[in-house]
């Protein structure tokens, strides 16, 4: 009998979505822009506790408008973590920019402080300053803030967050995408809550959000008829896609309290029993939303061996993000490497982590990964 299929991350409603979606067809808000991006982007910026919010339709989008705020133009260098999703670099490149990639840690995951400071030293000796330095939250791990903000103040480059991945999570209760000059969120389907697609820059002013919500809208002057005088971009959130991250809103903080249930299930189960490590502790006043749960295998042969295993019990798992400085695409770009997250892709493996399910489905992974 083949048994249900187990996914990493799906949708979950929460069940208020429907009632704002429906206001907004009973307003005929269906657009323009309505009260359902203005109470989304009130709710975000209420949860977050600073900065300002505007409601984009990616957070790819968001990363593309925070870059064209920072001034990144033709041939300018981007610092970039390297162990991440391609799209926290795609838009770099958008710009005629090039990446160049810094490797992470072991305590998080995330850019290693050290690296990025020997990055910065032998770019200026080079003679290029890079223009900005994006560093990534990686499965809702919080980086290293501390010293990657005085890193980067010492050097005047400023940091943009890729918090796509870390929605309610922080550091002594700063939260995640609120340290940087920018922060990105994303809604996609198999984020910690979802608008089906949907993304969010979030900003340190009003007056970034206004440039922000300008540029997302077709950079439209003040004129009765259609005059601009900057490029433009179609990125602005939807009034009904809007409606659904209202109600998700309601129901964010069970979904980060699910997800850190199975992460602690999976780390209960795992640790000492058998030769298979759980993703980091959180350091001293890190609070992580453990977006994924991740493992650790012994060797690329272990995990290969735990993945099929989990393939043929129809458990969908993935192998951690391969680092982008290994990827063809970026082949010719410049990398400050340490072995670690080419270990990590090698060894790790990205476990069914769905806030939807239940005891007996975490149960059926944890089991079968142990009999092995
Ligand atoms: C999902 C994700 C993005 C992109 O967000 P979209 O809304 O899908 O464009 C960027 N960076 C990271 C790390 C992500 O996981």
């Amino acid at each position: 009998m083949t048994q249900n299929k187990l996914w990493l991350s799906s949708p979950h409603m929460g069940g208020g979505e429907q009632k704002y979606v429906q206001q907004a067809f009973d307003t005929n808000w269906v657009a323009p822009l309505g009260p359902n991006v203005n109470g989304f982007e009130k709710d975000l910026e209420q949860y977050l506790k600073q900065g300002k919010i505007a409601a984009l339709t990616s957070g790819t989008g968001a990363l593309h408008l925070a870059l064209i705020q920072l001034g990144v133009k033709y041939g300018d260098t981007v610092l970039c973590q390297s162990f991440t999703f391609s799209a926290s670099a795609n838009p770099i490149t958008y710009l005629g920019a090039k990446p160049v990639f810094i490797d992470s840690e072991r305590d998080t995951w995330n850019m290693d402080p050290e690296l990025l400071e020997q990055a910065i030293k032998t770019e200026l000796i080079k003679g290029k300053k890079p223009t900005a330095i994006i560093v990534v939250h990686l499965y809702g791990m919080p980086a290293k803030m501390d010293k990657i903000m005085k890193i980067a103040q010492q050097y005047d480059i400023p940091v943009i967050e890729d918090a796509a991945e870390a929605l309610g999570s922080h550091i002594n209760g700063t939260m995640c995408g609120t340290f940087g000059e920018f922060g990105i969120l994303s809604f996609n389907g198999n984020k910690i809550i979802t608008t089906s697609g949907g993304g969010a820059l979030v900003c340190k002013t009003d007056v970034a959000k206004q440039k922000t919500v300008f540029l997302s809208s077709q950079a439209r002057d003040e004129a009765p008829h259609y005059q601009h005088s900057e490029i433009g971009y179609n990125y602005r959130m939807s009034n009904i896609v809007a409606g659904i991250g209202r109600g998700q809103m309601e129901v964010l903080d069970q979904r980060v309290a699910q997800r850190r249930a199975n992460f602690e299930f999976y780390q209960k189960t795992f640790d000492n029993t058998t030769n298979i490590l759980t993703a980091p502790k959180e350091p001293k006043g890190y609070f992580a939303n453990r977006w994924l749960s991740t493992i650790l295998a012994d060797s690329y042969e272990h995990r290969e061996k735990i993945r099929l295993a989990l393939e043929a019990h129809n458990i969908e798992s993935r192998p951690l993000w391969k680092p982008m400085h290994l990827q063809p695409v970026f082949a010719d770009c410049v990398s400050y490497t340490n072995g670690v997250s080419e270990e990590m892709f090698q060894r790790g493996l990205c476990l069914p982590s769905g806030s939807n399910m239940t005891q007996d489905d975490i149960n059926r992974v944890a089991t079968l990964i142990k009999s092995l």
